[in-house]
């Protein structure tokens, strides 16, 4: 089953720091670039879920992100966030690491994101509200840091189900 690639919670990997991406390396990395995107599908399939997804998920320590917003595909290599707002809400979290997990995090309400898009051209993105906070989940991986530690206290976990 192809959602079976997801390293799940508690997987050493998942608390590494990734390496940056160099645009030499993106056409080798197609293949697992494709299967990023095809397990957002798959995520959305199974568990109701699923804009977005970071490399090391897959075990693959590259700093990258892919999007699917709308049916848009997006991948963005070596996402940057800056201009983080004072202003922060609060949510539960999802993260296809822990399908069934939710945890309760707080998330800054703006900020912008910087990245190289597949042709190797500097975005630019003022977002907020939904996309800032799944942005900092996904740049969070990158760094090697899940949601579960980003809890706000002992009791902000909950099972789905
Ligand atoms: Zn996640």
């Amino acid at each position: 089953m192809l959602f079976n690639k997801i390293l799940k919670l508690g997987n050493p990997q998942l608390y590494k720091r990734s390496s940056p991406i160099v645009p030499e390396e993106i056409l080798f990395l197609k293949n697992e670039i494709n299967l990023l995107h095809d397990l957002i599908l798959e995520c959305q399939k199974l568990n109701g879920f699923g804009r977005g997804i970071a490399a090391p998920q897959i075990g693959l320590m590259k700093r990258i992100v892919c999007l699917n917003l709308k049916g848009k595909k997006y991948t963005l290599f070596n996402p940057v966030l800056n201009k983080l707002s004072k202003e922060e809400f609060e949510l539960w979290d999802d993260c296809m690491c822990f399908p069934d997990l939710l945890v309760k995090v707080k998330r800054h309400q703006s900020c912008r994101l910087i990245f190289q898009d597949e042709n190797w051209k500097t975005q630019t993105w003022e977002i907020k509200n939904d996309l800032s906070e799944l942005l900092q989940h996904e740049c969070d991986h990158l760094d090697g840091i899940l949601a579960t530690q980003r809890a706000i206290d002992t009791q902000s976990f909950k099972l789905k189900n």
